[in-house]
């Protein structure tokens, strides 16, 4: 504060520019409460009052280091979802009041790959509460355009959700061009497995396979009427061939990032079927490229993330309950970086499997 200028009148006006965030100080360590200026935004940018942040799996790999971020301290948090706050001067596409959710990839919208529609390769593609501050915090500003209408029938908090696995899920899907009339193979019934199950059913696919080695996550999935395959007492793929009359699947999506259910997912593709990989793995997988690959004319595609053009149809899927997302939240917290850190220590040591929102 400049010398000499009025020292601030009350509390409350303090409470005006500043916002808790919940800030990664440092890599390997707890995240900690700040007060920090609520941000400024740009002709293009809003701001956002957040009303809901989910905590996933990929923050506890923030959080320890494991991936580099934009900067340090940087505020965590890229499933969000809110109530625009402030527009700049050039927003056209949403009002001061509207509820939205927010894609997370940040792109120029300009580039080559962003303008041939393939933005997740923007050439400075910046992720949200990774390379730039997001929300864990009581307000965040974004680009306008990444903002996207949340209508009144979804929650907060399931809006903030159907951000990351949802939106992953429906991608992965399109990668596998799934049509009317085929039958799917989902490896892994967590948040994208689940979301997967019901997108593959409202595009047509007559038959889902729920491959998973735990009882109750076989049962919600055929409570949304996939076929589950429990992989801890049989082989999955032997099974889906007996069910398949033989034939194998059309598509198969790996959905959980491990070597063995990579193998399976190109395994259990009949002729000209198409395996998607969604599930992140560094270790090589084993491929009998005749057998598997080219004596069926199978693919093996690789699907990474998803596309702001895809938001708005997923959204009104939600909205259309053709994709049920009631019982994707098992928790709400507060604000709070030591109840927060404690759901990340979960999913870092999968003591937990609670699928956890803030509610600031
Ligand atoms: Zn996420
Ligand atoms: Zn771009």
């Amino acid at each position: 504060m400049a010398r000499g200028a009025p020292l601030p009148q009350s509390d409350t006006m303090l409470e005006e520019v500043y916002m808790k965030s919940i800030r990664m100080i440092e890599a390997g360590k707890p995240l900690e409460l700040r007060d920090i200026p609520i941000p400024d935004i740009n002709e293009k940018d809003v701001l956002v009052r957040v009303r809901a942040a989910g905590i996933c799996h990929s923050d506890t790999h923030y959080r320890a280091g494991r991936s580099a971020m934009g900067f340090l301290p940087i505020t965590l948090g890229h499933e969000v979802a809110g109530v625009v706050d402030k527009v700049g001067g050039q927003v056209m596409n949403v009002k001061v009041g509207d509820r939205v959710c927010l894609h997370y990839n940040l792109t120029c919208g300009d580039c080559y790959s962003c303008s041939s529609g393939d933005e997740q390769f923007c050439d400075t593609v910046k992720m949200l509460g990774h390379h730039v501050d997001g929300g864990y915090a009581e307000y965040i500003a974004i680009p306008a355009r990444n903002a996207i209408q949340l209508p009144d029938e979804i929650p907060f908090e399931e809006g903030a959700t159907l951000m990351c696995a949802s939106a992953t899920a429906l991608h992965a899907l399109g990668k596998g061009r799934v049509k009317a009339g085929e039958t799917v193979a989902v490896f892994g019934v967590g948040g994208l497995g689940l979301s997967a199950i019901q997108l593959a059913r409202a595009m047509g696919a007559v038959e889902v396979y729920a491959v998973d080695i735990k009882q109750d996550k076989l049962e919600l999935a055929s409570e949304y009427n996939a076929i589950p395959i429990d992989a801890s007492r049989v082989n999955a793929v032997a099974e889906i061939r007996k069910l398949t009359k033989g034939k194998g699947v059309n598509v198969s999506l790996e959905m959980i990032g491990l070597r063995k259910t990579m193998e399976q997912a190109i395994d259990c593709v009949g002729n000209l079927g198409r395996a998607v990989m969604v599930g992140l793995n560094q270790q090589p997988i084993e491929i009998n490229t005749y057998k598997q690959v080219l004596g069926k004319e199978a693919e093996i595609i690789g699907s990474n993330d998803h596309l702001l053009q895809e938001l708005p149809m997923l959204v009104d899927m939600a909205r259309r309950k053709i994709l049920d997302t009631s019982r994707v939240v098992s928790q709400v917290i507060p604000l709070d970086a030591q109840k927060i850190n404690q759901r990340l220590d979960d999913l870092e040591l999968f003591t937990n499997d609670v699928r956890a929102v803030i509610v600031p």
